[in-house]
């Protein structure tokens, strides 16, 4: 670890590894701190896709979407509380972040649907690898390429100003031991709070016994690290549960909602379906909560399977009932089989005639659940994703309680707050990583030229 960098990166989850290679390529020499011994953060079990609207992929498919309504799906999605510039500048510059990953031969050529979104817009790579492990592996062979320095079990402990309120080093703790970094920018990509039991007593006490989809380092440091130099937090009891969560592994599994989007259904104790099952993950969730048993199964056949290549992984962790008849998989899961087999009959009606009267889905029923052996995989609500975080502009500059910048001062991804509003839409986060890393980067690259 040298004793000055131009740029300190706080994290190495999408947004810290994005805007390390970002400001490598506008010429500045950044570092990239780690505090927990592997690299990803979060972001490494992404799963669903990057969002984004007006990108060739989808002209390829025949998809015309635009900017508008993603920004307005996504608006809609997040209960009208997003904050406007935040969501103009994140849906306008999506397509142009997809580019910019095929640049640097990140390829993300295929698409799906995730909750809340009325066109495929969730990019993913083409191979079976998740979007998230995808993106952090290409990410960090490019860092390498171009020399970055990353650092893991690196913890940041302090942000410091000089007198006039500038940024001028970081604390870090490695080792056991202390060390000050002169930096005169920071970007905080420090991740959000859902695995923080404390920060959840404090804003959503009901939450703090739920489990978490998150890994352990998912504590709010960058939250803190603002806060004290003035940073203000903003609407930190928005909290996202995620509805399809397999818990009952010791290691809890995230069931991403592209196997809804390619047709699954969800249903109760009874075998009857209660909810539009790509409704946003606020209204599925409260609807599985709902449940007498709180959890629902994920009904599926071979032809989804084949459809969405992590059912294969889901599979061989032993997280999926298998039958090779619906009679067969109702015994397994205990459920009457005549009202598991009605079920499907009534779904495949809705399937052939595209209006769901129940329910009203509308997305993700191009195919019919026919084609044996069938697959059930248990599934609860868990915390996944804290919406509030620190306050930043349009820039990726953090701004303090009075609504100015502190001068050196940066964030992007999940510890920042306002873009989302009460409920994240999937496929949205990574393509924040992207795109917010990008622009802390350069914002962080003009503030130090002037
Ligand atoms: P995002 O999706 O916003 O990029 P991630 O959760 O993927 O967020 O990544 C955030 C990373 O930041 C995690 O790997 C986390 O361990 C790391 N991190 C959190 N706090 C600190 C800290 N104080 N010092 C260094 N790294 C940190």
């Amino acid at each position: 670890l040298a004793d000055h960098y131009d740029l300190v990166i706080i994290g190495s989850g999408g947004a810290g590894l994005v805007s390390a290679l970002q400001a490598r390529e506008l010429g500045l020499h950044p570092v990239v701190l780690e505090k927990m011994p592997t690299l990803g953060g979060n972001t490494i079990k992404a799963s669903s896709g990057m969002n984004a609207a007006e990108t060739n992929v989808q002209l390829r498919q025949g998809i015309v979407d635009s900017f508008a309504e993603f920004y307005e799906e996504t608006f809609q999605g997040g209960g009208r509380l997003n904050d406007p510039a935040l969501l103009e500048y994140f849906t306008t510059h999506s397509g142009q972040a997809i580019d910019w990953l095929r640049l640097h031969g990140i390829f993300l050529n295929d698409l799906t649907l995730t909750g809340g979104m009325k066109k495929k817009r969730a990019h993913r790579p083409e191979s079976t690898a998740p979007v998230g492990a995808y993106l952090i592996n290409n990410l960090l062979w490019l860092l390498a390429q171009v020399k970055i320095p990353v650092y893991t079990n690196t913890r940041v402990t302090e942000l410091l100003k000089d007198e006039t309120g500038k940024i001028k080093g970081v604390k870090v703790e490695l080792l056991g031991s202390e060390k000050t970094l002169k930096t005169k920018a920071v970007v905080l990509a420090t991740g959000g709070f859902g695995a923080s039991k404390q920060l959840l007593k404090r804003y959503r006490p009901e939450l703090a016994e739920y489990q978490t989809t998150n890994q352990s380092g998912a504590t709010g440091d960058g939250i803190f690290l603002g806060a004290e130099i003035g940073a203000q937090p903003i609407q930190m009891e928005l909290v996202q549960i995620h509805p399809t969560v397999q818990q009952d592994t010791e290691k809890v599994f995230l069931i991403g909602e592209a196997v809804r989007g390619e047709g699954a259904i969800l249903v109760d104790q009874f075998g009857e379906r209660f909810t539009d099952e790509l409704g946003t993950r606020r209204v599925v969730s409260q609807k599985i909560t709902a449940l007498p048993e709180r959890s629902a199964y994920l009904i599926y056949d071979q032809a989804v399977k084949e459809r969405v290549k992590a059912l294969a992984f889901y599979e061989a962790k032993g997280l999926v009932l298998k039958a090779d008849t619906l009679t067969k998989l109702a015994a397994k899961l205990e459920l009457n089989a005549s009202a598991l087999e009605d079920t499907l009959r009534q779904w495949n009606t809705v399937v052939e005639t595209g209006v769901d009267v129940r329910f009203g889905r509308t997305t993700g029923m191009t195919h019919k659940l026919a084609q044996a052996p069938y697959y059930a995989i248990h599934v609860a609500p868990a915390v996944h994703y804290t919406m509030g975080g620190l306050h930043i502009d349009q820039k990726a500059r953090v701004l303090d309680r009075n609504g100015a910048v502190i001068p050196g001062l940066f964030a992007a991804g999940e510890v920042t707050g306002g873009l989302h509003g009460n409920n994240r839409i999937g496929g949205n986060s990574i393509a924040e990583t992207v795109v917010f890393g990008r622009q802390a980067a350069q914002q962080a690259a003009v503030y130090l030229e002037d």
